[in-house]
């Protein structure tokens, strides 16, 4: 079984071909990244219009790099939400109508699913139930996952989503868009002893979290080594850089140790744009290895928005497939109410 899989949530188009034996064999994306940073932020209306731009002749590009014709598709998989309405559009209509044409089954995939399930793409797998971080642009979240469809929301942030709190922050911080990675990079060459932030809700009694508060902390840092310093140097920078990365990881690790404990769980599965994070990464091995339970990464190019995690989900969700045609979009949707496959 072949199945396209159509990624257009946001500002990333990814189409993919994973096959239920041979596993994924292709993938192309193209990220709009460069075209947004003018902005500072997505523009709706361009990403729509981008993703109308690039889906046909990636999924040509996809075919050509696996060698299969458009006879070889035997369901498609999309991003039904959540996501921007006009984005998670231009994905839906393309799959349905080339679904439609080639008289095959589509799939409809929830975009958090496919980045929870996208470390059972990685060479080491986790087998099920285990501890999901769910860490990316819109979303933070962790969960119990005992199977495909069986999800548990244990706890999540009740303001900024992590990504969101590392590129607000790399924004007044006046680091260019998208800030997240930046941020992190002169984050590695930053003091860790120089300043300190805040770490919000390390010691709350339940697995919630709060980053918005942190933004506002790195702005008054701002203001007073402004105040002592004049312009903040390169090497300011960078602390201050490190002193947020340090808070932000801080609370994740905590919080999905607390998590760990009381789920009972030994595997731990994290997942999203920030789970490239090298220091969150770093952090999270030196306590599974402290606590003796297994971390999980998507490989590395699967973390942020892709087509392959959607490809795959839809592979494992074949038996929801159905017949192409009147469809719609979910923008906003609930992870926790998706049926169990
Ligand atoms: P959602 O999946 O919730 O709809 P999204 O698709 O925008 O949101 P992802 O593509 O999973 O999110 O991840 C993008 C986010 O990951 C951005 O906020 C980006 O800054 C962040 N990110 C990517 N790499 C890193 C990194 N190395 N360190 C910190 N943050 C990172
Ligand atoms: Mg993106
Ligand atoms: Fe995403």
């Amino acid at each position: 079984m072949l199945v396209l899989g159509i990624e257009s949530s946001c500002d990333e188009t990814g189409v993919a071909l994973y096959d239920l034996e041979a596993g994924l064999i292709a993938q192309q994306l193209h990220t709009q990244m460069a075209m947004h940073a003018e902005y500072g932020g997505v523009v709706p209306e361009l990403a729509s219009r981008d993703h109308i731009r690039r889906v046909v002749p990636l999924t040509e590009a996809c075919l050509k790099e696996a060698g299969k014709t458009l006879a070889d598709i035997d369901a498609v998989a999309y991003t039904q939400g959540p996501g921007l309405g006009g984005a998670l559009l231009v994905g839906a209509s393309f799959a349905n109508a080339l679904a439609y044409s080639l008289k095959k089954p589509v799939i409809e995939v929830h975009h958090l699913e496919g980045h929870l399930l996208s470390p059972l793409l990685a060479e080491s797998r986790p087998e099920f139930p285990f501890l999901a971080l769910l860490v990316s642009g819109g979303h933070t979240q962790i969960m119990a996952v005992r199977g495909i469809g069986d999800y548990e929301i244990l706890g999540e942030t009740l303001d900024d989503a992590a990504g969101e709190a590392f590129d607000k922050t790399a924004k007044l911080l006046g680091l260019d868009y998208p800030g997240g990675p930046r941020l992190s990079q002169l984050a590695e060459s930053g003091d860790p002893d120089r300043f300190t932030l805040p770490r919000p809700m390390l010691h709350s009694d339940n697995l919630d979290m709060s980053f918005s508060g942190l933004k506002t902390a790195v702005l008054t840092l701002t203001r007073q080594v402004e105040a002592s310093e004049g312009e903040i140097g390169e090497q300011a920078r960078m602390d201050i850089c490190r002193a947020f990365q340090d808070a932000i990881v801080d609370v994740l690790v905590h919080k999905c140790l607390k998590a760990m404990k009381k789920a009972g769980m030994k595997r731990i599965v994290v997942a999203g744009g920030v789970g490239a994070n090298k220091q969150l990464r770093a952090g999270l091995n030196a306590a599974a290895a402290k606590y003796r339970f297994a971390v999980f990464y998507p490989p590395m190019a699967l973390c942020t928005d892709n087509g392959a995690m959607i490809a795959f989900a839809g592979a494992m969700r074949l038996k929801f497939a159905h017949g192409a045609g009147g469809f719609s979009v979910k923008p906003r949707w609930d992870l926790a109410t998706l049926p169990k496959a």
